[in-house]
């Protein structure tokens, strides 16, 4: 296991609300002690995930693995571990960061395996005492060698208003407009990042795909606030689900609303079919999402190489700064 459960641990049944909506389901939470916040990550230097599992519960999912590390014999959406201490053990992970800090300043990617706003957030404010502990540590002065002197100087302990950029870069992404909720202690954090997934403009699609999450006008939405207020932004449109967001006109869609909502970059990335993603979406798909998710499936490189010219055009056209899936995706 990468973390033990606490003697103590709770479980608990919760009824999760996305949209304001109760589910039909229940999941099982489970309150647990991490050993360590930061893990290494292919994605930034450290991955930051205050939970493990996700209520958000999308259907194409690639983290569903992460249920091996945390049997709780539920399908995936269903349980969810919430790593009670995070921002504790947050805290000393990032002085020793700091210590070892050289050149570049680390990157921190807050939500790599998990949604860190997902509606259990709500609740338990795991994410935001991260982030509270994130806005101190960035924030306070370096510890330096102080001369020896007869009382203190406090003008050494100042803050160096010239520096123009943070020892830390911080990144977070999330489909859920909760993160507003934070706003004030993301302003605290210079240089803060707020991705958001978006996979479609259509509600009834992202209420299909990804039952547990808020619906895609409000994650449009919340991009809009979060640029208003001076966070950088950016879209993460992943993954493009077969038929709904493949076509020439569903990508000039979706782009086209994020770019409205304020975002001038966006990231792209094709629909990875893993053996478990295919197999929840064909359960849920439909019958013409489907058929194209096989036809992608027979002929992948065919499939990629339209998609990636079409994105292309569409992203070139809006004046959008797009990276797109990689050349070698498609082999
Ligand atoms: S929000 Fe992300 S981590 Fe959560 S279920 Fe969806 S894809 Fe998985």
């Amino acid at each position: 296991m990468l973390y033990p459960p606490p003697a103590a641990s709770v479980r608990l049944r919760y009824a999760v609300t996305a949209g304001g909506e109760v589910r039909g389901t229940q999941i099982m939470v489970r309150k647990v002690l991490c050993k360590s916040a930061l893990v290494k990550s292919g994605i930034a230097d450290h991955a930051l995930n205050p939970y493990t599992g996700c209520a958000h519960g999308c259907v194409y999912c690639y983290a569903s693995f992460m249920g091996r590390f945390a049997p709780h014999g539920r399908p995936w959406g269903r349980w969810v571990d919430v790593k009670v201490n995070v921002a504790d053990t947050l805290r000393r992970d990032l002085q020793h960061l700091r210590r070892r800090a050289k050149g570049s300043p680390p990157e921190v990617f807050i939500s790599s395996v998990t949604d860190a706003y997902q509606p259990l957030e709500r609740t338990f404010r795991v994410t935001r005492a991260c982030l509270e502990v994130i806005a101190t540590a960035v924030n306070e002065p370096a510890q330096q060698a102080l001369p020896l002197l007869t009382r203190p100087d406090a003008s050494l302990l100042e803050p160096d208003a010239s520096r123009p950029n943070s020892w830390l870069r911080v990144s977070i992404l999330t489909k859920s407009d909760l993160v507003l909720r934070d706003l004030d202690v993301l302003q605290d954090i210079p240089g803060v990042e707020v991705g958001m997934t978006i996979t479609t403009a259509d509600d009834a699609v992202s209420k299909r795909y990804e039952p547990g999450a808020p619906p895609a006008t409000r994650r449009l939405a919340a991009l809009r606030r979060l640029a208003d207020a001076g966070i950088s932004t950016w879209a993460f449109i992943s993954p493009v689900l077969p038929y709904h967001a493949d076509s020439r006109p569903a990508v000039r869609s979706i782009l086209t609303a994020v770019r409205d909502a304020g975002v001038v970059r966006v990231m792209v990335d094709r629909f990875n079919p893993y053996p478990a993603s295919v197999s929840r979406f064909l359960k849920v798909a439909s019958a013409e999402a489907a058929e194209t998710l096989r036809e992608y499936i027979a002929s992948p490189r065919e499939y990629l190489d339209r998609l990636r010219a079409t994105v292309a055009e569409a992203a070139a056209g809006l004046g959008l700064a797009a990276k797109l899936f990689s050349e070698t995706a498609s082999s």
